[in-house]
């Protein structure tokens, strides 16, 4: 980078920490798409002119709002919850919620902020947003957890909408919460909108939607393979966590001859040398989605497996890196694991799961690197077909839905690649960061002052 994109970059990203205060997560987020764009930008005056970046961002709008809740012995219970709408510059605010313990303006903001680029990238007319609590659905009966999400939706319900801003599932909001969701919108609203998506097929969801994050991961990595001249057989394969995503991560793997080692939750990771077939991943689906238990549980019922308490699977030597679980959970030490080991490529099924030090040590190794905002597009990607789908009323087939998927994460791969490439290295960083942004800002700059 020349010294004039580092000065402005530096200088940018200390307005951005003064602005925002303590919000290191979003801090971090932004930090990784202005070093990619901060040449660019300067390359081009009216962004620079149009000051794009320091309105992308500032988020149109934040909705922070108490969520009052009974827990089954009747206490009063009060969580926080949130709507980032971050930008609805092509399209209406989309993107999940989160219910976890975790959940801060921090998160949601870094989360809200990617899902723009994401949305962009997809070439539907999403814009970017995300919400959702400090709530943990973990250990609490389902009657709590549908009292907590229509307490949610009392007061999100005024804020969303078809062509404002369409919710959908993240970590610790799967079928069972959107159920609840969506239910408390048609009460409220006595509507069938298509204001919420990750819905059951039998009220309006998309077939293929609960697949579609994992399995895009998977074609994402097999373009970025076969664009190195390598393909998936017989890959050894770690994928961390164990809840929606790495689920179809894990499963699409199996089908196109790849061995998965590792599954993994907060409490630690499983590692099955003979691979997770197809039989031990319906197991793992019945074990986190109907059971909701722990992973450890895997090594009584499969016991030649191994479970490394406490620990993730990055150390573990492997071809391939698939991190699935969530934010910063792969470090500069196990960036270093896994070029040590000979990794080939990392692809981020979770949203941001690579701290910026990891990243930087797997892309001067030259280990094939693709970002979460590119890799795991494939879920809101489907998200907006069930948008589609909802307007149209119909349903489109497995196939169908599959076949379009398909199609937009080898559309996604080209645009990396074509803002990315470089003499002996394809950058995805940069190709997804320049992809995305340069359709945002075209459109900002045609709206005028916004
Ligand atoms: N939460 C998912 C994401 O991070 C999906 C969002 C959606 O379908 O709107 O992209």
């Amino acid at each position: 980078m020349s010294n004039q994109s580092n000065a402005e970059l530096k200088h940018f990203m200390q307005g951005l920490i003064k602005r925002n205060p303590g919000e290191l997560e979003f801090h971090q987020a932004v930090e990784e798409v202005a070093i990619s764009l901060m040449p660019f930008i300067l390359d081009h005056d009216k962004y620079r002119v149009g000051r794009v970046l320091e309105r992308l961002t500032e988020p149109d709008r934040i909705i922070i709002f108490r969520v009052c809740w009974e827990d089954d012995l009747g206490n009063l219970r009060v969580n926080r919850g949130y709507r980032v709408q971050f930008s609805n510059c092509i399209g209406p605010y989309k993107g999940g919620l989160r219910f976890h313990p975790s959940v801060s303006l921090s998160i949601l903001k870094f989360l809200g902020f990617e899902q723009i680029f994401k949305n962009s990238l997809t070439t539907l007319p999403l814009g970017g947003g995300k919400g959702g609590a400090n709530f943990n659905p973990k250990g609490k009966s389902d009657r709590e957890v549908m009292r907590f999400c229509q307490s949610f939706m009392t007061e999100l319900t005024r804020h969303i909408g078809a062509d404002i801003d369409i919710p959908a599932g993240d970590i610790g909001v799967g079928a069972r919460e959107i159920g609840y969701l969506y239910g408390q919108f048609k009460r409220l609203n006595n509507r069938h909108t298509g204001a919420i998506t990750g819905k059951g097929f039998d009220y309006g969801g998309s077939l293929m939607r609960p697949e579609a994050t994992g399995y895009g991961c998977v074609y994402m990595m097999r373009e970025a393979l076969s664009h190195a001249g390598d393909d998936l057989d017989r890959k050894t394969c770690l994928v961390s966590g164990a809840g929606n995503v790495a689920q179809f991560c894990a499963e699409k793997l199996i089908q196109l001859g790849a061995k998965v080692l590792t599954m993994s939750d907060s409490g630690g990771t499983i590692y099955d040398a003979e691979g997770i077939n197809e039989e031990k991943l319906t197991w793992i689906k019945e074990l986190k989605n109907v059971r909701r238990g722990r992973i450890s549980e895997y090594t009584k019922q499969f016991p030649k497996a191994e479970y490394l308490e406490g620990k993730r699977p990055w150390a573990i030597p492997a071809d391939l890196s698939f991190p699935c679980a969530t934010q910063n959970e792969l470090e500069e030490n196990d960036a270093k694991n896994l070029v040590s080991n000979a990794c080939q490529a990392v692809c981020e099924g979770a949203n941001m799961p690579s701290t910026k030090e990891a990243i930087d040590v797997i892309q001067a190794a030259k280990v094939i690197f693709v970002p979460g905002k590119a890799a795991n597009a494939g879920g809101v990607a489907v998200s907006g077909l069930e948008m589609t789908q909802n307007s149209m009323r119909i349903h489109w087939s497995a196939e169908e839905v599959d076949q379009k998927l398909l199609g937009i994460m080898q559309n996604i791969h080209r645009k990396c690649v074509r803002y990315g490439e470089t003499d002996d290295y394809t950058d995805y960083v940069k190709g997804a960061n320049i992809a995305a942004f340069s359709k945002i800002a075209d459109t900002m700059l045609a709206y005028g002052v916004t």
